[in-house]
């Protein structure tokens, strides 16, 4: 049977994309077809910010309060089908269901914390700025925004952006990663049903082309990017050339910290989700283990293999294995799993050592899936390409170091700042690190420090290339221009 050619969603509608080509998206634990997405092209992506912007007018004068009525629908409507979505995202996107319901979860969150817009977008007053003068800070919406998204995280990547951007009075055009574009087109037909007015929240499948036809449209007034460094500096300088306000939150290699003083059970258990969870493939995934002192690198190495060994690997949605907490699903693509094996090689070459290795990885029944299993090398030195790279699999590398400071000199000196954490128990080396590393966000004792929605998300160095970060209060600022008014009145003659 043909697979189902997935639609946009434009103006309200769900419409075929018209003279696209189109791209099979696979199931990654078996290979199977299950949609096609459009490659929409230049037309389409006009179609949709014209959508946006007939619809702006109305939107944005429409009173806070009603705004976010669709978002409280959309929440609970988001909760109703979460079973749904989470087996669809899992399905192509190949994360275990756990993992699926905890994005799922911050999705939600997302929603219901842009639902306080009628008090987030409140503006400032300062009576008496000057004598007999009132100064005033108003928050305005500024038109059609619009977003590309990763594969990682199908739904709550968009979730950073869009309820804010719609909540604070703006219309929207999304471009869903290509490989992983069913998720979202479920969500579009929930928020179908939330009574939004046609156009305020529009969906154009698509690769790069439709990405291109999106930042250089002179209808849109910023772009949210999440996905590699690579893409994301070309987002960025196109955004300037086009007069665009845009975030690009690019890619990650983030570091654990391990102190002589960390609590090495809770620890290694920790550092397992955050290492393998996801395959690997989480911006906040941890893929760098510094060890502190030469005993601790000793138990360390010795008890994190142990443990990486006892991960299961399975087809996320196998029955007798979908309530596995810590799964280890496939990747995303046959592409993804030869790259990864090929930076293992180099890792091997490279002279590191590696104790265990996860290619040629086989699931019963998923033969034809992209499985990688959990990877470990020891004895890498800071620089070697395998510390280098972001290499977006299930595959950990450990240093060593002798004191903090030398541990803190390997994260900083990283390219990628996303998140770092420490395991210690000391306030005083925790404190230190908290200000000290270079990262976007920081664990203490915590290995995916990713905060909740209500809280900023985004990193630092080559790991975020712009200045006002996703969701929460801080993506408000994104989404909306400030009108500074200077104002005063004369008493009237007599
Ligand atoms: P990617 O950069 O390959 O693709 C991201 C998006 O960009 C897709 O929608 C794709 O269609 C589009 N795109 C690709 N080439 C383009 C081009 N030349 N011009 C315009 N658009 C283009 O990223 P990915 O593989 O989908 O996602 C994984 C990456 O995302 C990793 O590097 C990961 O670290 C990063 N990521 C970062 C965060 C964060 O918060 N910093 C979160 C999630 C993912």
């Amino acid at each position: 049977m043909d697979a189902k050619m997935l639609r946009n969603y434009i103006g309200g509608r769900f419409v075929e994309a018209e003279r696209s080509g189109s791209l099979d998206v696979e199931n990654p634990s078996t290979g199977e077809v299950i949609a096609r997405t459009p490659l929409s092209k230049n037309d389409e992506v006009a179609r949709a910010v014209a959508a946006a912007r007939a619809a702006f007018p109305a939107w944005s004068t429409t009173p806070a309060s009603r705004r976010v009525e669709p978002l409280f629908r959309l929440a609970h409507l988001l909760h109703e089908s979460e079973d749904r979505i989470c087996r669809t995202l899992v399905e192509e996107m190949g994360k275990s269901l756990p993992d699926a319901r905890a994005e799922m979860k911050r999705s939600i969150e997302n929603v219901e914390t842009a639902c306080g817009m009628p008090v987030l977008q409140m503006g400032e007053v300062l009576v008496g700025a000057a004598a007999d003068i009132d100064g005033a800070v108003l928050r305005l919406p500024v038109g059609v925004f619009g977003m590309i998204a990763p594969f990682n995280f199908p739904a709550m990547v968009p979730f950073w952006f869009i309820p804010y951007a719609i909540a604070s009075g703006n219309t929207y055009v999304l471009k869903p990663s290509e490989r992983v574009p069913c998720t979202m087109s479920l969500v579009a037909e929930i928020i179908d049903r939330t009574g939004l007015p046609p156009g305020v929240f529009n969906l154009v499948h698509g690769d790069r082309e439709a990405a291109q036809a999106l930042m250089t449209h002179p209808d849109v007034a910023g772009i949210s990017f999440v996905g590699s460094t690579r893409v994301g500096r070309l987002v960025a300088e196109t955004c300037v050339k086009h007069g665009k306000r845009f975030q690009v939150l690019g890619s990650a290699k983030n570091h654990l910290v391990v102190m002589p003083d960390a609590r090495l059970d809770e620890v290694v258990r920790n550092m397992v989700t955050s290492c393998f969870g996801c395959a690997g493939q989480r911006c906040m995934a941890s893929s760098a283990i510094v060890a502190v002192g030469e005993e601790t690198e000793r138990e360390v190495t010795e008890r994190f293999v142990r443990a990486a060994r006892e991960v299961v690997m399975a087809n996320p949605l196998d029955p007798a294995r979908e309530h596995e907490e810590m799964l280890l699903g496939p990747v995303i693509s046959a592409r993804a799993r030869d790259f990864i094996e090929q930076m293992i090689q180099t890792g091997i070459d490279e002279g590191a050592r590696c104790i265990l290795d996860g290619r040629g990885a086989r699931v019963a029944g998923c033969e034809r899936g992209y499985f990688v299993g959990p990877t470990v090398f020891a004895g890498v030195r800071p620089g070697m390409a395998i510390h280098r790279t972001e290499i977006f699999g299930p595959v950990v590398v450990i240093l060593s170091a002798r004191t903090y400071e030398e541990a803190l000199a390997i994260v900083n000196a990283h390219e990628y700042g996303n998140g770092a954490s420490i395991y210690t128990q000391s306030g005083y080396f925790a404190r230190r690190f908290k200000l000290e590393a270079r990262a976007g966000m920081i664990g203490v004792n915590v290995g995916i420090p990713a905060p909740v929605a209500a809280l900023p998300f985004g990193g630092t160095k080559a790991s975020f290339l712009s200045d006002i970060k996703a969701q929460g209060e801080e993506v408000i600022r994104f989404f909306t221009e400030t009108k500074i008014v200077t104002e005063r009145f004369w008493p009237e003659r007599a």
